[in-house]
């Protein structure tokens, strides 16, 4: 018997390394990709290995669509069949829109929105042939409200929530399942950029009263992604302390 296969992208670090190593808790063999941090990479790969399972990084560039489309070939021919995709790679360039250059719009958009295209293309087809599959896509709570300082990243992230309701119900018939997680403030390097004055008045802000973990996003996509979910395809769902009520 082999394990399911689960790939990750932007599994380096933050929500994506912990989703990584909670696929290989939950029994699969998990290829994570990055941008440049390899030695973060390779933390999590043998994180995946301690796990019993089997691991596989590469710096993959989530905005090229042919890279992406190689390295899932990679994935199959090295540790067989994916059945789990998890788009966690993305990226902030904040500045407010009337100060904003057209690179850091494309930027993020590309990465962002783009990247889980690519990511959505390399793995469907496949996943609609084998009639079965589950996608979970990395949205924020900054796509379903807007947030000033933030139209690029805010349009990348609602633009995902389009692409992934539109895909569930392609694909629904084919047994294949996409949903949308919504994190609000989680701890992570993205969110440790912030100014320690900024933080904290986020902070209060959330009816939790404190930041997510990393974590407590994992734990949500590993069951979005297993057969618990069977039933549910095309939601997005918060995971944000009550700061969306
Ligand atoms: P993070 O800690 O900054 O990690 C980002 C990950 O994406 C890293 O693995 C990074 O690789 C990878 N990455 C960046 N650019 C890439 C590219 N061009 N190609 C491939 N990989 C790339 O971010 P995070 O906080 O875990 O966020 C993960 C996802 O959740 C993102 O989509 C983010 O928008 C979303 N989210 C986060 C929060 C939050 O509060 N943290 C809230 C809402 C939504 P390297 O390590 O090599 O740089």
């Amino acid at each position: 018997m082999t394990n399911p296969v689960a790939l990750v992208t932007g599994g380096s670090r933050g929500i994506g390394a912990a989703v990584a190593l909670r696929l290989a808790a939950d029994g699969y063999d998990v290829a994570i990709t990055y941008s440049s941090r390899s030695e973060e990479a390779a933390k999590v790969v043998a994180g995946i290995e301690a796990a019993g399972r089997r691991g596989l990084a590469a710096a993959v560039d989530a905005a090229s669509v042919e890279d992406t489309r190689a390295f899932a070939d990679r994935v199959e021919q090295e540790l067989g069949p994916i059945e789990a995709l998890v788009c966690s790679a993305g990226i902030t360039r904040d500045k407010p829109l009337a100060l904003m250059a057209p690179e850091e719009w494309s930027q993020v958009i590309d990465v962002n929105l783009t990247g889980t295209f690519a990511a959505c293309r390399a793995v469907t087809y496949e996943f609609m042939k084998r009639q079965r599959g589950s996608i979970v896509l990395l949205s924020s709570v900054a796509g379903v409200y807007g947030n000033a300082g933030q139209a690029n990243y805010a349009a990348s992230k609602a633009g995902i929530i389009g692409l992934g309701r539109s895909l569930a119900k392609e694909v629904a018939r084919h047994g294949v399942r996409v949903n949308v997680v919504a994190p609000g403030f989680i701890e992570t390097d993205m969110t440790a950029a912030l100014p320690e004055k900024a933080r904290a008045k986020a902070a209060k802000t959330v009816p939790a009263n404190r930041f997510g973990s990393a974590q407590e996003v994992a734990d949500t996509i590993s069951f979005l992604v297993s057969d618990r979910a069977s039933y549910i395809t095309g939601q997005v769902l918060g995971v944000d302390g009550g700061l969306t009520l």
